[in-house]
């Protein structure tokens, strides 16, 4: 490859550095902040463009921090940004073992603070254990700010005015509080002693520029200062790698977008590469890099190399990678026995398989990575999930999902996915839910969402079948029929009577059938409630008045045993208090008889 780097390239290799942040924050613009200043300051090809990523080499990046970087206390040979942001790309960027990514950068808007995917990604990157440093960025935006094109931080920050500097205070503290709250500790980058303990803040501007030249310093220092055992490679050894990208590409076939983490890949290497049912054994046809912006209207957009070595970005072309998958682990072989490295593959696959229940979920995510980050948060909302895979919502989807027994699991969630139209369509006609969203949290939060409704509606079902407890008294002068039947006023004290119940009342505690509701009414018009507080007249199939009940006895509607259980055990927190008071009563009354009665 093409480098001024004059040092052993044997042995140390660039650390891959990704970009995270909520949508908008800046991530974007701070990578081209980068390769911009990177162009600028250097001669022409001193940044080398990857396929995905871009390496900024040491002399570069001292040139562009000036004072802050002294490039002999480096060693490493710089660093390789993956060009597409966001912590959908990071999490498809693993390696054995965790995140392919050596260190992260968290951009967070200073004026905007901590949004959903600032968390999502603090997550990511705690359960990953990737070192990073979070650029508080769009500092040019606090009100009155006095720009300095390209200035380390200390430098722009001296030439602000004291209100400028105190808003500005007052937002990084914000952005600091809120990474303690997430349980790191973390303080402005110039304060912090060990970037292992404690997580550096570095004010930037990917607009002006403002702090970059402290950021590209702070993350080489990290680098150098924490992880350079992991950055010695055998840099000539069988190339190792995962998949960014599986990507057409005319003439080349299906091609996959890989980034090379360990070793060397050759043009005529024989790779595994994860597949979606097992490992892809083929021959590399061409490794193609992206050609120099100068060439670029002379012919093909790529151009092939020979080899390449670690870190870098490549686009290899080969047959048979249809099935080939983002997230999923590549191997040269070169001098081995195929086995070995296919088991090597298959091992790393398993590592990433997501653990299935009988019952449960589908879950489809664009990675093999975001499946996992999938997995893990269902795993901890307590969803669990039939079958995970990394593809498009398609009609087989659906025939899996509509065979669960329990309709909340005839559910799909999808994370980056499309889903395909016939899938759609059978969706509709299997009734099974379909959720996708680009942010896992809101995913699972719209899939619970649907889950509560559903219990919501089941419940609703259950009440309407389910006879209610009531109690109520004759009132005294109300008697408006003696029998067939008899018809009274009454009050309900506590719960609601509905048509068609059966009455009880209690002598001694023994309950005794008095007859069955047979019409309410209330004000003269009829209805098919009474709730308490009410005064209504009933009608009452079976008794007589003044012989089985009189004026001023106290009634019940009958709640059959089974019925009672129900409201007790499951809806006692869906009723009305006064119906529950009902109920309490009711039960006291039946247990004094037969204490196991509705249990
Ligand atoms: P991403 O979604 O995180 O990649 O965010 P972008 O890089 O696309 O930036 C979102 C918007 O914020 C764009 O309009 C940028 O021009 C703007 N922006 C990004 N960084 C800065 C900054 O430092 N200062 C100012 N003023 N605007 C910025």
């Amino acid at each position: 490859m093409s480098n001024t780097d004059t040092r052993d390239p044997t042995s140390l290799r660039t650390p891959i550095v990704a970009v995270l942040g909520h949508v908008d924050h800046g991530k974007t613009s701070l990578l081209d902040k980068i390769r911009g200043s990177a162009v600028i300051e250097g001669e022409a090809g001193a940044i080398t463009q990857h396929i995905g990523a871009t390496a900024v080499p040491l002399d570069i990046i001292s040139t562009i921090a000036g004072d802050l970087v002294d490039p002999d206390d480096f060693d490493l040979p710089g660093l390789l940004f993956i060009d597409t942001p966001g912590h959908h790309s990071f999490t498809t960027l693993r390696s054995r073992g965790g995140a392919l990514a050596d260190i992260a950068i968290l951009v967070v808007d200073v004026n905007d603070g901590f949004q959903p995917q600032t968390l999502e990604a603090l997550e990511i990157l705690k359960r990953s254990e990737t070192p990073f440093i979070v650029a508080a960025n769009k500092i040019d935006t606090v009100p009155g700010w006095n720009v300095n094109e390209d200035s380390p931080i200390n430098d722009t920050y001296e030439s602000q005015s004291d209100r400028v500097r105190k808003r500005l205070d007052e937002n990084l503290y914000e952005i600091i509080g809120n990474l303690s709250d997430e349980g790191f500790s973390a303080d402005l980058y110039w304060r912090v002693q060990n970037f292992q303990r404690n997580v550096g803040v570095v004010p930037v501007s990917a607009m002006t520029g403002e702090g970059v030249p402290d950021l590209l310093t702070v993350m080489m220092g990290l680098s150098q200062r924490y992880m350079k055992e992991e950055m010695e490679i055998d840099v000539a050894g069988p190339g190792v790698g995962t998949v960014l990208e599986v990507k057409e590409e005319k003439g080349f076939g299906t091609t996959i977008d890989t980034v090379l983490y360990d070793g060397t890949i050759r043009a005529d290497d024989t790779i595994v590469v994860g597949g979606m049912n097992k490992p892809i054994v083929t021959e590399v046809r061409a490794l193609l890099q992206p050609r120099p912006l100068a060439e670029i209207r002379t012919e093909s957009r790529f151009e092939k190399v020979d080899e390449v070595s670690a870190a870098s970005g490549i686009k290899v072309a080969a047959p048979d990678l249809a099935d080939a998958m983002a997230g999923a682990p590549v191997r040269v072989v070169r001098d081995r026995p195929l086995e070995d490295v296919v088991a090597e593959v298959e091992a790393e696959l398993a590592d990433i398989a997501v653990d299935t229940e009988e019952q449960g979920v589908v879950v489809k995510a664009d990675t093999l990575g975001s499946l996992e980050a999938m997995a893990d948060a269902l795993d901890e909302a307590e969803v669990p999930i039939v079958r995970a895979e990394v593809g498009d919502i398609a009609p087989r989807d659906i025939s899996v999902a509509s065979t669960a027994e329990d309709s909340k699991q005839q559910a799909i969630l999808g994370f980056n996915v499309d889903v395909l139209s016939d899938a759609e369509q059978r969706a509709e006609i299997d009734d099974v839910k379909l959720f996708t969203d680009e942010v896992i949290y809101q995913l699972i939060e719209e899939y619970e969402q649907h889950i509560e409704e559903l219990e919501r509606a089941q419940q609703d079902t259950i009440l309407d079948n389910i006879v209610r407890p009531a109690r109520f008294r004759i009132l005294p002068d109300h008697t408006f029929r003696q029998n067939d039947p008899a018809v009274v006023g009454v009050e309900v004290n506590s719960g609601t009577i509905q048509n068609n119940a059966n009455v009880v009342k209690f002598e001694n505690n023994e309950p005794e059938r008095v007859g069955q509701v047979k019409g309410i009414q209330e004000q003269g018009e009829d209805v098919d409630e009474a709730r308490a507080g009410n005064r209504v007249s009933v009608a009452i199939d079976g008794p007589t008045v003044g012989r089985q009940i009189e004026e001023d006895d106290e009634l019940w509607t009958a709640v059959p045993e089974k019925h009672a259980k129900i409201l007790e055990q499951e809806l006692a927190s869906e009723i009305p208090g006064d119906e529950l008071e009902a109920l309490n009563m009711y039960l006291d009354k039946q247990r004094s008889r037969d204490p196991f009665w509705g249990k």
